[in-house]
């Protein structure tokens, strides 16, 4: 078998980046500076088999150099510890951090809105067949549907746990559905890529997750009627545009949340 190996690393170049920054993670996560750290990095692919003119069973083997980015944040107790609180002002820390000012701390920093509640005529567009009504009171435009699909970040094929409903930056989201908040997410904007995001469960195995809010105006714990206003579009976390994504879950496991609407 012939092997070609075929290098687009920029070996030298990776070399000359990883001294000035100290190559890898050790720069991030050492001394006061919350900056962020910009390197270059490398990505191999898994060999690639294929029969050359000849018909030559050859393999190809591929490595990239990326930019890599990393964004980090410290907790409360790291820039304690950094900017050498003393005693009486962790104390205040402690008291800052006590759970009853979240919603408090969401608000100054963006991430929640007081209101909301409002009940909505949602858009008429899509007749329900089961037991979720359109979360919007406009039909939008579906840009990405659940399933396999070209990722809109990285162009490689993967799968589309949602669905994404493109409208403007703003428009109430509302419950699909009566039932319990269990998941309020209005203090990390990040949110583990879905930004700003709310999570219901309508009881009986269903749930439905509203990602890349604006703004959430809903609490953990707190009952909704179908038709509250619960949030608003926006873009937070993973997303290229205003976009709602819209999951559906049964027991656990993701469905297409068309299959609850005839067009
Ligand atoms: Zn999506």
């Amino acid at each position: 078998m012939k092997i070609r190996k075929i290098l687009v690393a920029v070996i030298s170049l990776f070399m000359a980046a990883a001294l000035l920054t100290g190559c890898g993670t050790a720069s991030s996560t050492s001394g006061a500076s919350d900056l962020p750290v910009i390197r270059l990095g490398s990505d191999s692919y898994p060999p690639y088999n294929y029969l050359d003119e000849d018909g030559n069973p050859t393999t190809t083997e591929i490595t990239e150099t990326v930019l890599v980015i990393e964004l980090t944040h410290k907790t409360p107790d790291e820039m304690a510890a950094d900017y050498h609180f003393t005693t009486r002002q962790n104390t205040y820390l402690q008291l800052l951090q006590d759970p009853q000012y979240e919603e408090l701390w969401a608000e100054l920093l963006g991430g929640f809105a007081q209101g909301g509640g409002e009940l909505m005529n949602p858009d008429s567009t899509r007749t329900p067949t089961g037991t979720l009504q359109w979360p919007l009171p406009v039909a939008g435009t579906i840009t990405s549907q659940f399933g396999h699909r070209v990722d809109p970040i990285t162009g490689e094929v993967s799968s589309h746990t949602g669905t994404d409903i493109a409208c403007a930056e703003g428009t109430p989201i509302l419950a699909a559905a009566d039932g319990t908040v269990t998941v309020a997410n209005g203090l990390d904007s990040w949110g583990g890529s879905y930004g700003y995001y709310i999570q219901i469960d309508h009881g009986g195995g269903l749930e439905t997750l509203y990602a890349h809010c604006s703004s959430i105006c809903v609490t953990t714990g707190q009952q909704v009627q179908a038709g509250q206003v619960i949030g608003y579009v926006g873009h937070t976390g993973r997303a290229t545009g205003s976009h709602l994504h819209l999951e559906v879950s049964v027991d656990g496991n993701r469905a297409d949340v068309l299959r609850y609407f005839t067009l």
